[in-house]
């Protein structure tokens, strides 16, 4: 599905310009710095699909890519990030809750939280923005390289006690590592296991 196949479709800035539904949407969400472009270059096997530099600006935008033509791939741009101007987040806030609650083909947003910090008030409130809007999501943990057995064990149980607290039910919590490929192909099956349904 993903091998040399994922291919920059456009980039929205606002409602009016997203890209007609197509396929199985998925979108990948996280705070700034979380390693979601690492993880999406991981994941698709291209090295520039996402860039890892913070250009300000092209970070405010959803960026969509095919993939071999039945998926689209969403990366949302990140949250939390301190330097943004209160009217951006306003803004961004806005697109967000629009995109997540108009597009009937978003079959899972991936939400990635930093293993080393676990989950924040600021990820608890995009939690509580998809519940709102009955988005369905899946927790993936990254950085799992930066962390010991027993720290990851314990990561895992305290997201998931987070987790059971919430209204909706939840699919496993991945646990991925874009430096040495970890969890990379079970990402990449949970992916599939959508394309399937
Ligand atoms: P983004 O802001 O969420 O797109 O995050 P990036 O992919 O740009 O990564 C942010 C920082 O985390 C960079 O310094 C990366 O080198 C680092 N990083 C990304 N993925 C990993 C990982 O799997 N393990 C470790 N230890 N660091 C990572």
């Amino acid at each position: 599905l993903f091998a040399g196949n994922a291919d920059f479709l456009s980039a929205a800035p606002s409602l009016g310009s997203l890209p007609p539904m197509k396929g199985v949407e998925i979108a990948f969400a996280g705070r700034s710095n979380v390693g979601k472009s690492s993880l999406v270059n991981a994941l698709t096997g291209r090295n520039t699909l996402a860039r890892t530099s913070h250009t300000p600006g092209r970070t405010q935008q959803l960026n969509f890519f095919d993939i071999g033509g039945r998926l689209t791939l969403v990366d949302m741009p990140g949250y939390g990030f301190a330097a943004v101007e209160k009217a951006k987040v306003a803004a961004w806030t806005e697109l967000i809750h629009a995109y997540l609650k108009g597009r009937a083909n978003l079959a899972r947003v991936f939400m990635l939280i930093d293993s080393r910090h676990g989950l924040k008030a600021i990820d608890t409130d995009v939690l509580d923005g998809l519940d709102k809007a009955a988005v369905s999501y899946q927790i993936v943990l990254t950085k799992a390289d930066a962390l010991k057995k027993s720290e990851m064990d314990a990561r895992i149980r305290g997201v998931e006690a987070a987790l059971a607290k919430r209204p909706a039910a939840y699919p496993e919590v991945l646990l991925t590592s874009s430096r040495d490929d970890r969890g990379v192909p079970e990402l990449r099956a949970a992916v599939a296991r959508l394309l399937a349904e």
